[in-house]
């Protein structure tokens, strides 16, 4: 990275604005402009926008290793108004150029990328944000809240707040994502069934629109905002502050894994489960997933190594016994007051339940090493060179009425007869009514749905064989009627947005003419751009 001096802002806007004053009537795009290499070096001095081939490239992929877009510069904010000047410019130009946040990266198909265009590190906020960065609020009275960065890692976020006894409701499998990243999609886990996504939980946001102002919004003020930007795909601003809804924290957790032959059997469990989902039940879980285990290898993965070694032969044999069996995931909290009544809770919860006989696993663990769980696994595939590599991901939710179609034309007729896949399969229900119809978020119609993720890892040379299963797992979804909606979404073409957003479309089109008439930010989703 380039060395950063402290030029004050203004210094950095009078530069940029007289550089794009430079560039008016000579009908080349801004971006274009900046290949000089004279202008290149002086934004470079300027500070804060970085232009150097190391600055760039490191914005230029991500997680996924499928995309490359290679931005003209990169902006490392140290406030907010840095973002508010740089989309200022970028709106008041004639021919504006595209700005994309970047979280931390952790997209698969180069949704944070801006071709040609400025990449806005988040990250560089927290180093100026001066402990700033997760503040926590509130009382017994009227409930608990976090002011939150939307820089900030949930990892972050936790910590902060355990330091009060207090956590948000709602994670995801992995804590080394941005607040604004995951609030962008929808945030989703094993804790949506029972307190709905992230975007579920949050009470206001403060987001630069792609006029570059800085809106306040909240389900009271600016709702329009607000509900866009929810699951918006950074389509309507950068979110630079979240107040994420807090409750006491547990302290430990029982985790359970139970597995299955049948795939009927292990949904209709999962179902009966996430039935019971009230805030204030006692009687709910707090956490149910679910996998597939096949013939790969250890039936432990990066998601989490759960089961003891000496279960392994046991497991793998009726792996080869049936083709895939299904693991139920499920998790409950407790703390001092619980501790001798969580047991006989989840003793009553399983005791209907139809796994195979003997094949239950149970772990007691410390809330925070529940919660990142997936941190180990991360840690040992770096070590081993094998977590930087093509991730050609497939997110789907299901309807509950097709899932056992799903079952018998994706899992048992693709999946398994290809016999590729290499990374965690997971598949589980969650229940629609924990959602907001108003956020751009867009799932299926139906009261349950389930969360399927296909989370291939591969060589960089044989990512298209993955490519080409998804392609066909679609394929089958459509030629079978199966009204799918997909996670972390990407379409080629205008129509499959479209379609993709349904009856909601017309909405999120208003809004973007609305908040970012100019298509200004998150190139790199290809829904208003590129098609
Ligand atoms: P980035 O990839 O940097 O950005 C994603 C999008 O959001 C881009 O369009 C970007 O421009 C935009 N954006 C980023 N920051 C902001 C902001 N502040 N304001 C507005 N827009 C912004 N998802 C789940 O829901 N549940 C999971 O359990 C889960 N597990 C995962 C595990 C791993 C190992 C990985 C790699 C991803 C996982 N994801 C999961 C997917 C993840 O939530 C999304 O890819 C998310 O977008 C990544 O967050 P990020 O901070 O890296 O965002």
């Amino acid at each position: 990275m380039a060395e950063n001096f402290p030029i004050p802002t203004y210094i950095v806007v009078i530069f940029i604005i007289s550089l794009l004053i430079s560039t008016i009537g000579n009908s080349k795009p801004w971006s274009a402009s900046l290949s000089h290499n004279n202008k290149l070096l002086a934004l470079d001095v300027a500070g804060k926008l970085l232009v150097d081939p190391d600055s760039l490239k490191s914005v230029s992929s991500d997680f996924g290793h499928i995309v490359k877009e290679h931005p003209k510069a990169v902006l490392c904010p140290s406030t907010t108004q840095d973002i508010v000047s740089l989309i200022k410019v970028a709106y008041n130009d004639s021919i504006p150029f595209s700005i994309a946040a970047r979280g931390h990266g952790h997209s698969t198909r180069g949704q944070a990328m801006a071709h040609d265009g400025v990449v806005v590190d988040m990250s560089s906020l927290k180093n100026h944000r001066n402990g700033s960065g997760v503040t926590v609020s509130g009382n017994n009275f009227s409930g608990f809240y976090a002011d939150v960065g939307g820089e900030q890692l949930w990892i972050d976020v936790l910590k902060a707040t355990l330091e009060y006894g207090l956590a948000p409701l709602s994670f995801t499998d992995y804590l080394y994502l941005t607040v604004g990243g995951t609030l962008s999609n929808a945030g989703i886990s094993g804790q949506t069934f029972r307190y709905g996504p992230q975007i579920a939980n949050v009470y206001e946001m403060d987001v630069v629109t792609g006029k570059g102002e800085l809106v306040t919004c909240s389900a009271y003020k600016s709702s329009d905002l607000f509900y866009a930007v929810l699951g918006g795909f950074g389509q309507f601003g950068i979110i630079t502050r979240a107040r994420i809804a807090l409750e006491p924290a547990p302290k430990r957790v029982k985790w359970v894994r139970m597995l299955y032959s049948n795939f009927s059997t292990f949904t209709k469990d999962q179902e009966y489960l996430i039935s019971f989902n009230g805030r204030r039940q006692n009687r709910a879980l707090n956490y149910l997933e679910g996998s597939l285990l096949m013939d790969q290898g250890s039936p432990n993965n990066w998601r989490s190594s759960f089961f003891p070694s000496s279960d392994h032969s046991r497991i793998i044999s009726q792996v080869t016994k049936h083709g895939i069996i299904y693991c139920l995931e499920v998790a409950k909290y407790y703390d001092d007051h619980t501790k001798n009544t969580v047991d006989k809770e989840l003793q009553q919860l399983i005791k209907g339940l139809s796994f195979l006989p003997g094949l239950m696993f149970e772990k007691n663990v410390s809330y925070v090493e529940f919660l990142n769980r997936v941190r180990s696994g991360e840690l040992k595939l770096q070590s081993q060179g094998l977590w930087d590599v093509p991730h050609p991901w497939l997110n789907l939710f299901v309807p509950k009425s097709r899932i056992v179609d799903f079952n018998n034309g994706v899992f048992k007729e693709i999946v398994l007869k290809r016999n590729i896949t290499t990374g965690p399969v997971l598949v589980y229900p969650m229940n629609r009514n924990k959602w907001d119809d108003r956020m751009s978020a867009v799932i299926p119609e139906e009261d349950v749905f389930y969360a399927v993720g296909f989370l291939h890892s591969s060589g960089f040379g044989n990512w298209g064989d993955f490519e080409e299963q998804n392609k066909e797992i679609l394929k089958c979804c459509d030629n079978a009627g199966i009204k799918i909606k997909q996670y972390l979404p990407h379409h080629a073409t205008k129509e499959g947005w479209i379609n993709h957003f349904g009856s909601k479309w017309k909405t999120f089109a208003e809004r973007k003419a609305q908040f970012d008439p100019k298509m200004i930010l998150a190139p790199g989703q290809r829904i208003f751009n590129n098609i």
